[in-house]
């Protein structure tokens, strides 16, 4: 059974989508006015582990992100770079789309952009007004708070609590007396010259921001809709106001579990565009595999606020590294396994592979625990260092042995963490030069560099045999040089990267 927190009831509950087996799920997108930066990714990280583990579980996902392409910011962007919204949002909606794909977030099922869904927010508004919670103002249209009882359930506050906050805000700002209630909101605003718009029942204007939401939620997910997420900054007020404003259209519940992610912070402050203390997420993974980013952000619970530093950042690579190692240890072994009696404690091993896994599913299902569920998997690879250490594998133990490794394999797949352990399909982890070095040393003349340290091995082997041991440790020196590990085990030389 799967337990996640609702913000709206601000307890775990048990998960039950409205269609038995499929999850039909909305994140909020970004604004597309710049690049993003490593605090908005970890919500988008989060999200997209937790519907990789929810389709590793068995279910079908649909997941819908839209794209907010038309907003005060991108126009204010534009102004100052002499060029239009559509152009600045294009530009920054490519490069958020680059920017996922190079962190290894999957795409959503369905992306829509605000602007092509105009109708669809037309439709919303004119609902609102027809029950009686929104009022026009000079082509402006505002949602009434006042008329609508539940507003406020979502963030657990009642309108007068915020009605009083909201003053504090805006003394001595401006206060706009077009609105009945300061708190109102739009839901569509009269065009402004210069300004991108569109033609409505209320004259040439542009949406609001939250009716994005609510009317490309319910267009491609229908309502309830089963899991509504984002980052827990925006609770209020766009998810308040998303609430309201579907559930003032339609009399209907808008969302049966509200999912918050915690905040990114630096030195225990909010990461953000306003405060400068950003970090764009292309600009670290110059430096940083997008596996030891994500494996940063799984240490810490979703919900929980996590203070990014280098050193975290160091320790994830150590941490990830530590897997990557125990596992080419392990592939090795299976792969040189030869006729030899078996020193390997098939049992115990078998036995810690599947108490992995049952902690790690406990772990998930219990609203989504990724450092827990990264605990048992640290565990095992412990217990895996442990009993390959010194012994030989037979060819017949060798599959077992590697359906060991392929279940860690596995389970940080479900998390979306992608693992370099030399087995097919993924990268050996052996650096480029080691193509050079073996042509230098072991005359080899291809271009892999798992061939390249293969034939470095066997020129090591010939040398030794050969008691040239000048030869043999000018290999291990330049191997070493490029970071790179020999090891004389029971089956053999085999080579590590250095952790
Ligand atoms: P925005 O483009 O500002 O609407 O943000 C896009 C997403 O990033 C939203 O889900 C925000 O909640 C989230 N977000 C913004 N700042 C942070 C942060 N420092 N840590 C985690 N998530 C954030
Ligand atoms: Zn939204």
């Amino acid at each position: 059974m799967i337990k996640l927190y609702n913000s709206q009831t601000r307890r775990k509950e048990e998960f039950k989508p409205v269609e038995e087996g499929h999850v039909r799920m909305y994140v909020c997108g970004p604004t597309v006015y710049n690049y993003i930066h490593i605090g908005n990714a970890r919500t988008f990280i989060s999200f997209d582990t937790i519907r990789r583990y929810l389709m590793w579980r068995g279910l079908k996902v649909t997941f819908v992100q839209n794209v907010t392409d038309v907003d005060d910011k991108i126009i204010k962007k534009a102004n100052e770079e002499g060029r239009s919204a559509a152009e600045v949002a294009k530009e920054y909606t490519e490069a958020f789309i680059a920017d996922m794909h190079a962190t290894g977030v999957m795409d959503p099922d369905v992306r829509p952009k605000a602007t092509e869904e105009i109708p669809a927010m037309i439709e919303l508004v004119q609902a609102i007004i027809d029950q009686g919670h929104a009022y026009v103002e000079e082509g402006d249209v505002y949602f009434d708070v006042r008329s609508f009882p539940s507003y406020g359930k979502l963030s657990g506050r009642n309108i007068d609590e915020m009605e009083s906050g909201h003053r504090d805000l805006v003394a001595g700002g401006a206060v706009d007396d077009r609105k009945r209630d300061p708190l109102d909101f739009a839901l569509w605003k009269a065009a402004k010259p210069g300004e991108p718009s569109w033609d409505s029942p209320w004259g040439p204007g542009r949406p609001g921001w939250h009716i994005e939401c609510s009317a490309m939620s319910k267009k491609y997910l229908g309502l309830p809709l089963d899991v509504h997420g984002g980052g827990s900054d925006l609770i209020f007020p766009h998810h308040e106001n998303e609430t309201a404003q579907s559930e003032a259209a339609y009399g209907t519940t808008f969302c049966n579990a509200w999912m918050h992610g915690g905040m990114l912070q630096i030195n225990s402050e909010k990461m953000s565009k306003s405060l400068g203390n950003f970090m764009l997420l292309r600009e670290v993974l110059k430096y940083t595999k997008p596996q030891v980013l994500r494996m940063l952000m799984l240490q810490a619970h979703y919900r929980s606020p996590l203070d990014f530093s280098q050193e975290r950042l160091d320790e994830a690579a150590t941490s990830l590294e530590r897997i990557e190692n125990s596992l080419r240890n392990l592939m090795w072994i299976c792969d040189s396994a030869g006729e030899q009696e078996s020193t390997v404690n098939m049992e115990a091993l078998d036995a810690g592979a599947q108490k992995m896994r049952a902690d790690f599913v406990e772990a998930m299902d219990d609203d989504f625990n990724t450092a827990g569920a990264l605990g048992a998997i640290f565990t095992f690879v412990g217990e895996v260092n442990a009993t390959l250490a010194d012994t030989c594998v037979c060819k017949r133990d060798a599959a077992r042995v590697r359906a060991a490794g392929e279940l860690i394999i596995e389970l940080l797949g479900a998390l979306g963490i992608a693992v370099e352990c030399g087995q097919e399909g993924a990268g050996c982890g052996y650096p480029a030069e080691t193509v050079a070095l073996a042509a230098e040393q072991a005359g080899y003349t291809g271009s892999d560099p798992e061939e390249a340290v293969q034939a470095l091995l066997d020129a090591r082997a010939a040398a030794r045999k050969a008691r040239d041991w000048g030869t043999a440790d000018a290999i291990r020196d330049g191997l070493k040089a490029l970071g790179l590990v020999i090891e004389d085990t029971p089956q053999g030389a085999r080579v590590t990267v250095a952790g």
